[in-house]
């Protein structure tokens, strides 16, 4: 049976990840009326329900890091810091000045965020189609167990990560390909009991080498032997990205399911290979898997300007900048390793409007991973820093283009900065 929502929203944010969470609060604190709606039952996405607790992006990698993220992602690590959740933690592949936190506590501090933006807020929802017409769409419509409701609004931001939203609307997106495919997945998993200060004299690449050594005797099947792991807030708990499963499409359930089966059967040898080869591990047991497994790269949206490799190895600027990256490239390919590029002389370039708003479609925004970039240039600015600071421009956007009743690429660039600025995003 389907419903129809009686109610006209100016706003409705599909997705709830760290993009879709500060889109939501930005478009409700500037006026706008905003439903946010969540498949799963928290918000946070890639940063919680997957097990990924550690915020990079917020400095410039280097020996002189520059905070290049502030605004109302601020909001949240000044929250967890008060409270003790979260600590500085420099990435383990000198990728810049890493923020640890407890998953537990950003899922409650998003929430309240969240609430008391004034956001109405939807979970175990699933957009699963839209109704579309010239370049507009009118309506999305929600699955849950009310059945499906069709929602209207007059803007809508697709922060699904995967531009479920913009794929179904028909508008343009590069979804991959055998030549250049998607980032590979990882199933996070967290073990407690760990005695971390005899853990700690293995260091990384003692660690790699054991794995190479467990590998090749056929003791243990490893598929990626550069992983990490590192402490989290809760003591003798580590947290472990180290599976490694490639050549999903994460927008094919078929495929994304055999991720799912594929990665938890990974955790148990990596879980095993810790115990048995790294010392501090003996006493240490598997406390669990990620909700879901995570997916670092699936659509990416036409955009009207796709950013490039080069665009972020060169640090370039741009006038419609909104956000601000010094991410390396961090590239997940298919087969051993991970492909590292920095930008270069520890600088950081810009994210400009353009690589938010669909090149056909005129009353939707993207924000987050599914931005308009190349396969190398996501693989830079998906950091979640990023997907915040552009999730804060997306849903400033929508409530100026509500305001004014404009399409997105139509709206005063300048003012959708200005307005940024004085909401302390930091977009030079
Ligand atoms: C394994 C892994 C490790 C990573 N490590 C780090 C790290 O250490 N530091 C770092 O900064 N970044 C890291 N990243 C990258 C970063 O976490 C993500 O790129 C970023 O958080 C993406 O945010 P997002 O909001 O765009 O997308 P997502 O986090 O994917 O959020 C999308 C949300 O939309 C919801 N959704 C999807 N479809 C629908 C629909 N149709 N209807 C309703 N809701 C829907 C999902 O449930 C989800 O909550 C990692 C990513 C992965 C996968």
């Amino acid at each position: 049976m389907i419903k129809r929502h009686t109610e006209a929203m100016d706003v409705v944010v599909l997705g709830g990840g760290a993009a879709g969470v500060m889109a939501a609060v930005a478009a409700a604190r500037n006026g706008a009326d905003v439903l946010l709606v969540e498949s799963q039952n928290c918000l946070g996405g890639s940063r919680t329900a997957t097990g990924v607790d550690t915020f990079y992006g917020f400095f410039t990698p280097g020996d002189n890091p520059r905070k290049i993220v502030a605004g109302i992602p601020d909001e949240i690590v000044n929250r967890l810091r008060r409270e003790n959740k979260l600590f500085d933690r420099p990435n383990t592949y000198g990728a810049g000045m890493g923020l640890t936190y407890d998953v537990e506590a950003l899922k409650i501090a998003y929430e309240d965020l969240v609430l008391q933006s004034g956001c109405r807020l939807l979970f175990h929802t699933t957009a699963c189609h839209v109704e579309a017409a010239d370049g507009r769409v009118n309506s999305v419509w929600l699955a849950n167990k009310a059945g499906l409701t069709e929602v209207k609004a007059s803007y809508f931001i697709d922060t699904t990560g995967d531009a479920d939203i913009v794929a179904r609307a028909g508008g343009g997106f590069d979804a991959g390909s055998d030549d250049e495919p998607n980032q590979s997945l990882s199933t996070i998993f967290f073990m407690g009991n760990v005695d971390l200060e005899k853990a700690k004299k293995v260091s990384h690449r003692e660690m790699t080498e054991r794995m190479k050594e467990a590998n090749k005797s056929g003791r243990f099947r490893l598929p990626r032997e550069d992983g990490s792991y590192h402490r989290t807030p809760n003591p003798g708990v580590i947290q472990a990205n180290m599976v490694r499963v490639s050549r999903i499409d994460a927008t094919d359930p078929y495929s994304l399911t055999k991720a799912e089966i594929e990665g938890r059967k990974q955790v148990q040898e990596y879980a095993a290979f810790l115990k048995a080869c790294i010392d501090g591990f003996e006493n240490a047991f598997l406390i669990g898997t990620s909700q879901y497994i995570g997916v670092r790269e699936t659509r990416k949206i036409d955009g009207h300007y796709k950013l490039t490799e080069e665009d972020v190895i060169a640090g370039r600027k741009f006038p419609d900048s909104i956000a601000c990256c010094g991410a390396p490239v961090e590239d997940h390919h298919p087969g051993e390793g991970t492909r590292w590029v920095y930008v270069e002389n520890g600088g950081y370039y810009h994210i400009p409007y353009r690589c938010l708003v669909p090149r056909s479609l005129q009353n939707v925004i993207v924000a987050g991973r599914c931005l308009s970039a190349t396969h190398g240039a996501q693989a830079s600015a998906r950091n979640s820093a990023q997907a915040m600071a552009m999730g804060q421009a997306a849903g400033t956007a929508a409530a100026l283009a509500a305001a004014a009743k404009q399409n997105f690429i139509d709206l005063d660039i300048g003012r959708l900065r200005r307005t940024l600025v004085e909401q302390h995003a930091i977009i030079e």
